[in-house]
């Protein structure tokens, strides 16, 4: 995949409500809590970025506003 950007998770901003888990196409995003456990608060990570289209969906609905589209520098 060639996504010309990919998306950048602020885990600050980011509750854990899933909505773009939920819609990723190609289902590349996951929850994550930072506990290795599984305990305490989740939040969206991209989780296979080669297989993202950079489609801008799950920054377009997410309603806290935590995704930017961040451009891929590709050498050449
Ligand atoms: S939609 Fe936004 S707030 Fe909800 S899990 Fe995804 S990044 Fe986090
Ligand atoms: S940009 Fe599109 S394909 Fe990539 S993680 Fe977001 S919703 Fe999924």
């Amino acid at each position: 995949m060639t996504a010309k950007a990919l998306p950048a998770i602020d885990p600050a901003r980011c509750t854990g409500c899933g909505r773009c888990v939920g819609l990723c196409p190609p289902q590349v995003l996951w929850l994550e809590s930072a506990d290795p456990r599984g305990w305490g608060p989740k939040h969206a990570v991209l989780h296979d970025a080669p297989d993202c289209t950079g489609c801008a969906l799950c920054a377009v609905h997410c309603p806290f506003d935590a995704i930017h589209m961040a451009r891929v520098q590709r050498a050449g």
